[in-house]
Formats: C-alpha cells, structure tokens, sequence
C-alpha cells in the first residue's frame, strides 16, 4: 500500500474528484533572503531594491488582471485586486523603508520584519476569515522577495508535459491567486490536479480550485518532505487524501474508479433536458444555487429549471468599493436574460455572521472606523435583512438594480433571514420605495415581480401563517434553519459534531413550512445543503418538497436519483420518520433506503 497523506479535499463539480499523476514539485523560492546590516551610505541603495521590487510585482499583479479572460470566475479578479491591495498597504511598502532607514537593515530583512508582525495582528483575529488573510499577505510579500532577489516577476515556474503523456499533479507549499492563474493558462502542460500544504477551507486557493475545475488536497502537511519528483500519486479529493507510490491493486482499483466516475458524468448528461419525473409520474423542480453571475453557465450546462438562489453576497465581498446599481443591475441581468425566462430567484444582501464587507467597504457606509460591530455572537447580530434595513441606501441600491433586471427575465426577489413580520412588512416597504424611485427615474421594471421570504430562522418556521399572507414563495435555508434551531455555530469546528440535520426539531420545523407551504398554495424550495444530498431526497419528497435548489454540480445526480423514486412510498417513510424521536432511528432507517422495496 502507498504512504497517505491526509488533507482537506476539494472537488469541483464539473470534474471528478481523482487525479492520477506523476508528483511536480514546486519549489517556494530558490532565492536565499539573507538579512544583513547595512551601513548608512547604502540606505538610498536599499530603499530603491524595496521601491523596484513593489514595482515589479505591482507590474506583474496589473497585466495579470488586465488579461483575466472576461469568463473567468469573479473570484479571480476579486483576489488579484485584494493582492493589488496588500501591495500598495502602507503598512507593507511604508514601514520596511522606515525599518531600513532606521535600523540599518537590509531590504530583505526589513521585509520579513513588518510580514511577521502584519501576521501577528491577522492571525490574532478572532474570525477564521480574517485569520486566513495572513496568508494573502504572506503570499504577496513572498513575491516582493522573489523580485528582490532576481529583479524579475516571481511566477512559479511550471514544468512541460511529460513526454510519457503521464498527467501532472502539483505539490506545492502554497499557492496564490496569481500563480493559479498562470495554471489556468496553461493547459498544455497536462495538470490532473494539485497538493498544497497551506490553505484552509475558507482560503481563497479552495475557492479558485474549486472554480478551475481540478480535484485539490490542501493543508496537506509536510507534502513536499514526502513526496519526491516523479513519484506517482494519486489525489483522492473525496475522501482527502494523496497516496504516494501506490501498489498495484491500489493504482488498478483507482484506475478503474476514475473511468467509472468519467463515463459516470458523461452518461448522466443524457439526463440534461429530461423532467425529473418520479416512478409514479411527479414533476420536481431541480434549481441552482449560484454564487457569481459566471455561475450560470454551469446551471445552464446541468440543464436547471431556474435558479433557486443567487448569493449575491459574494458580489459585494472582497472589494472596497461597494458594485452601483449599474454593476449590479449587469450582474442580475446577465443571469436574468443566459436563463431564458427560467425563474432567477436573487436573495438581497446576506452579509454579517462569516461573510463580512472589507473595512474600507463598510466605513463607506458610515459605520464607525470602518470595524465590524464588535458582537460576540455575530451570527446573531447585525447580519441579512438586519443589516439591510440598518443601511437603506445600500438596500435600495440593490433593490433598484434587482427590479430593473426584472424586464430581462422572470426575477423573483428573496429576503433572507426574516423572524418578525414588521421585517417583512418593512422589507416590502422599501421594495415599493425602490419602485417608486425607479419610475421617478423613468426606469422600466416587471410591477409584478414576486417576493419571498427565507425560511432559517426557528421564529419563521413557527409563524408561517404571517409569512404566507404576505409573501409570494417560500424557501428554506436549511444550513441557517439548523444552525439557529439546534444553536450550534455552523462555522465551528468544536460544535460541529452537534450539527444534526436529523433531529427531530429540525426535520418538523421543514415538513410543517412545506405543508403550510401546500395549504396556502404558496411555493416553498428548500436551498440549504441538504436539498443536494441525496440520502435527504426521499425524505423531502415524502415532505411534500416539490422544488429543490443545489449546486449545479448535484442537480444531474439528483435527477437520476428521483427518476427512481415515488411519491407514495416517499409519504410513507417521511410519516414514519416525523414520528420518531429518536434521531438514531431516523438514521437508521433512512440509511436501509436506497436498497430498500420502493415499490408503488
Ligand atoms: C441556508 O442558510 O440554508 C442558505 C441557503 O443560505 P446560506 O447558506 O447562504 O446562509
Ligand atoms: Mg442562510
């Protein structure tokens, strides 16, 4: 058996979750960053290799965004301007010529001096996501290094295809957003998928593996001590993990997994413009969840009746300038019109809790300093249509651009987050404020565009009856709605075993917001997590759940899975399940399921 490597494995949908290859070491640097005093006539000397090497690197960070390809990921020009950022930080390229002047140190030295004490003050952070941004810094500095030394751009240097026509996987201690460009550009070089032994789940090298379509293994530690150049190794992003020189049996068996995947994939395609019909002939909607406007394109490839969620969130994070209503208005309707009169369900702005504005961003809104509120719950603080209705401008920027989108599509408005009816009532108020100022403005919008509510709150769930009157549809935010039920912190590793999807509580408060749902003829999808995992599908059906919103990734799989399935035996089991107390029992019998008689 090979020697394994354990990491967090990242598997993007378009591909399957394994590489086999031939090991590529990326070294960090060949450079040797010496530090050493200076005397005081070379200051002059020092401080022009710091302000050359910036240079060089501002260069380089500026010809790499000019040339992202107009389809690429938003992520990636998000990531080159936060890099574009850090550069021009006076606290990065002020403070070392301060440091060389006064000490008497060199460029280099100087450098490393104010990275680590940058680090210090991200990593003390007491947010994941801030902590991992000490990572970007590293990152950028490490490239400043690099042109210190050479006097050229610090790309990583990639190897050529192998002649044997083996593919690649890389391992490397790190890698930037702009290296992971420079991968995306060269896709004659064979890459099956790459290792890194820093980056965490949340770390932006997570996202862009994740956008770039190759299986990833990252914080996988001590990689490159143990894997030499040329070693086989195959990348299981599923189960996260590298195996090293793997045996025979391994390598055929992983062989053998990765064309069944392959062929797998390919044949579900055939599933593409099929109804996803039950056995007993119940249509089900299969909707997408999206992140970015780019998105779409992989909604449209799984053949999505719609798009259930658009997270615009991700549009506004980031940056530190806030999109205008222009730049939204672009996004919503370039979505809006790739659907083709498919349903665009746009959920307002869900900031707060773990997706927070940059600082710059929100002192743009005229919050003290720019510091994010100092909650010690943020979870339960100013977050969603909370934080909507605090900043109304911000609010009526995106509803205006929301609305004018509507006369490209069938757009339909989701307000997140809602617990009070006064939130509801006030969250339509200003929809009809945004009208107002649209017609003003002799701007055209669809009058009649339909509103909904989220579902994620327990106090939602438990007053449907005030939500349906007033609101069009329904869709359940699951990730939130057990997060708050069972009061386990979903971004918290140390409760994360208490994150139970089956408890009773939870499994009610969905199957009572669909039947409500159904009596009031008003439409519900559920959007979290678990609408995707098809060990919950027959329980939902069985719910009565008639639209389910995943990422585009699962909607194929799911299809093939419901294809199967039948609404009669599906209300069956869910009767039995909302029965139960116990959620042992629950599992248990959901487990038995796929190979269980599910005959009508
Ligand atoms: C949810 O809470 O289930 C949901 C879909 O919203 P998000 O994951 O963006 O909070
Ligand atoms: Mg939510």
């Amino acid at each position: 058996m090979g020697k394994e490597l354990l990491g967090i494995g990242v598997a993007s949908g378009a591909a399957t979750g394994i590489a086999i290859g031939r090991a590529h070491l990326l070294a960090p640097s060949e450079l040797d960053f010496r530090q050493y005093p200076i005397e005081r006539k070379d200051v002059l000397h020092e401080v022009a290799r710091l302000n050359n090497a910036f240079s060089i690197v501002r260069a380089e960070l500026d010809e790499l965004r000019a040339n992202v390809s107009p389809d690429a990921p938003n992520e990636v020009r998000a990531f080159l301007d936060l890099h574009r950022m850090i550069l021009d930080d006076s606290l990065l390229c002020d403070v070392p010529r301060d440091l060389v002047r006064q000490r008497l140190i060199n460029a280099e030295w100087a450098l490393a001096i104010q990275l680590e004490e940058v680090c210090r003050q991200f990593e003390s952070i007491d947010d994941a996501y801030f902590r991992e941004r000490a990572q970007d810094v590293r990152q950028v500095v490490e490239r400043v290094l690099k042109a210190l030394g050479t006097g050229r751009p610090a790309t990583a240097t990639l190897p050529k295809r192998r002649e044997d026509g083996e593919r690649l996987v890389l391992i490397a201690h790190d890698l930037a957003p702009a290296d992971m460009l420079h991968l995306k550009d060269r896709t004659d070089i064979g890459l099956a998928g790459f290792v890194t032994e820093l980056g965490g789940p949340t770390s932006h090298t997570a996202v862009l593996a994740r956008s770039l379509g190759l299986p990833a293994l990252l914080g996988a530690a001590g990689a490159r001590a143990q894997v030499a150049e040329g070693d086989l190794v195959i990348l299981d992003a599923e189960a996260g993990k590298l195996i090293v020189a793997p045996d025979a049996a391994e390598l055929v068996a992983y062989r053998q997994k990765l064309k069944q995947q392959t062929e797998a994939r390919f044949a579900l395609r055939r599933l593409k413009g099929r109804v996803a019909r039950t056995r007993d002939g119940v249509a089900v909607e299969l909707l997408a969840n999206i992140e970015a406007p780019e998105d779409v394109r992989d909604a449209l490839e799984a053949g999505a009746d719609g798009i259930g969620l658009f997270r615009t969130e991700f549009l506004f994070m980031n940056r530190d300038e806030l999109p205008d209503e222009d730049e939204q208005y672009e996004a919503y309707a370039k979505v809006a019109r790739a659907m083709k009169g498919k349903p665009v369900v746009i959920r307002t702005l869900d900031i707060g809790a773990d997706k927070v504005l940059n600082p710059t961003a929100r002192k743009s809104l005229g919050m003290a300093q720019g510091a994010p509120t100092e909650e010690s719950n943020p979870a339960l603080g100013l977050r969603a249509i909370r934080y909507c209705l605090a900043y109304p401008e911000l609010f009526l920027t995106q509803l205006r651009a929301i609305l004018r989108a509507s006369t490209v599509g069938t757009v339909r408005i989701l307000v997140p987050m809602l617990a009070h009816v006064h939130e509801i009532e006030q969250a339509l108020a200003f929809i009809a404020r945004a009208k107002e100022q649209l017609k003003d403005a002799h701007r055209k919008f669809d009058a009649r565009v339909a509103v909904g509510g989220m579902i994620e709150v327990p106090a939602a769930a438990l007053s449907l009856p005030a939500f349906v009157k007033r609101l069009k549809f329904l869709a359940v935010g699951t990730n939130d709605l057990i997060q708050y039920t069972l009061a386990i912190d979903r971004a918290d590793a140390s409760v994360a075993h208490l994150y139970d999807q089956l408890h009773p509580a939870v499994l009610k408060l969905i199957a009572q917001t669909i039947r409500t749902g159904q009596r009031a003829r008003t439409p519900v999808s559920v959007c979290g997590e678990l609408a995707g995992e098809l060990s919950m599908t027959e329980l939902l059906l069985g719910m009565g759940l008639r639209q389910f919103s995943m990422h585009p990734s699962q909607i194929l799989p799911m299809k093939e899975h419901l294809l199967e399935l039948s609404v009669k035996s599906s209300a069956k089991l869910a009767a039995r399940v909302l029965r139960e107390h116990d959620p042992m029992k629950i599992r248990a019998s959901l487990a038995g399921r796929r190979s269980a008689d599910r005959s009508v």
